[in-house]
């Protein structure tokens, strides 16, 4: 494969931001008769554009190709579905959004967000790539089209008449393989007068709570609110207002619309969030180069602490099989021989076996049945939540451990 380039400027990528060496995909669970069968493991490497500062992965084969039976229903979310459902009330009575408008939602999944809409009387159309997906959608009455999103799929929507006054995309500008044709797409595909909202786990808080862990190769980009705007502006587009987010760690939404539409200035915000970035150094290299440093170290500190509890004769689990469990798991090499099992409160999951360190996942019951010393909580963002539920292993004396942002024990 020829050397990489970004995927936004096309420059040459050199600098590395993180390599987490060879990863399997993190949601390829294994049944337990895959066990010795061949797994394909991919570079999980991630780089900083020196040009335009944009944090990518280098691609290593088409997403269409790995991603093809990707299926995740965002209904099955009770947050998630509350997060969607304050947004549009949010929409509805900041921005006017009625029965005249149109909105228009790519990768529109199941209709988890659009149905909200729909149940005021807005006109709304989904996009969404996965026709599984989609036949949920359609199936509640949510009208949606099984595409990809970019400029074509959007020429073909705005000669259909399916132009938007409000086009969101939550979740899916990380993982969008063509960012200028994305991007140009929205632009193409919005009325004159129309708003943009993105949502996206935002860089500055990943670097500095240290979630290198949520980098997976369904994750393209890593945008900072200084990259998505250089990303807008190249086509036409002006970010007006941007908010934070708890969601994923921490989130942006921004907002953007045309160049041209003055009717709607820019908010504070926006120069508010651009001189913390600026500050925390994200317009300058040195910052992204120092971060592979914090991640090794991470690394060197939840095996020194798993090597002691081990000599010791302690017994250690996990909690929960997330995808970022898996990129900490493989990146540090922590199989069986650190962790017995895991448990998840997905039927889904339970049976199956971590993809890579085949680590086997239980029913939460399971915990209570083997008293383990330690119970390290993979899903650190629901940390909480997961020590109240299992509050009870308090009674034999078992401590909770946290990896992320540094190995912590509770
Ligand atoms: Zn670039």
């Amino acid at each position: 494969m020829s050397a990489p380039h970004c995927r936004f400027c096309a420059a040459p990528l050199s600098v590395t931001f993180c390599d987490l060496g060879m990863s399997p995909l993190s949601n390829a669970y294994l049944q337990p008769g895959q066990l010795r069968d061949r797994e394909p493991f991919y570079p999980l490497h991630a780089l900083v554009c020196e040009q335009c500062l944009l944090v990518q992965l280098e691609e290593f084969e088409s997403p269409e190709q790995i991603f093809g039976d990707y299926a995740y229903f965002s209904s099955y979310s009770d947050t998630w579905l509350a997060h969607a459902s304050d947004y549009v009330e949010q929409m509805v009575t900041r921005f006017g959004i009625d029965g005249s408008s149109q909105v228009v939602e790519i990768a529109s999944n199941d209709g988890y967000l659009l149905q909200y809409f729909k149940a005021k009387g807005i006109p709304v159309l989904g996009v969404e790539p996965a026709a599984n997906v989609a036949a949920v959608a359609k199936a509640k009455g949510i009208d949606t089209q099984v595409a990809f999103f970019g400029i074509d799929t959007a020429r073909r929507l705005a000669t259909d008449g399916k132009q938007a006054d409000l086009l969101l995309g939550n979740n899916v500008l990380a993982h969008v393989p063509d960012l200028n044709d994305f991007v140009a797409g929205m632009k193409r595909l919005l009325k004159p007068t129309g708003l943009i909202t993105l949502e996206f786990p935002h860089l500055l808080r990943l670097m500095q709570q240290n979630q290198f862990d949520t980098i997976y190769h369904e994750h393209f980009s890593y945008f900072s609110l200084l990259t998505v705007e250089q990303v807008l502006a190249r086509h036409g587009l002006t970010l007006f207002d941007v908010e934070q987010l708890p969601t994923h760690g921490g989130s942006l939404r921004v907002y953007a619309r045309h160049v041209e539409d003055a009717g709607r200035p820019v908010a504070e915000a926006v120069a508010l969030l651009r001189m913390e970035e600026i500050k925390a150094g994200l317009n300058t290299l040195a910052v992204y180069a120092d971060f592979a440093e914090q991640v090794r170290e991470t690394k060197r500190a939840l095996l020194e602490f798993l090597i002691k509890a081990k000599r010791a004769g302690k017994s250690v689990a996990a909690y929960g099989a997330p995808a970022k469990g898996n990129t900490l798991l493989n990146y540090c090499g922590i199989r069986t021989d650190f962790i017995d099992y895991t448990v998840d409160r997905s039927p889904h999951k339970q049976g199956r076996h971590l993809p890579g360190t085949h680590i086997p996942i239980f029913s939460p019951d399971r915990i209570a049945s083997t008293k383990p010393d330690y119970v390290l909580i993979l899903p650190w963002n629901l940390r909480a939540e997961i020590i109240s539920q299992m509050a009870s292993i308090r009674t034999w004396g078992g401590q909770f451990v946290v990896p992320i942002p540094t190995v912590a024990v509770f």
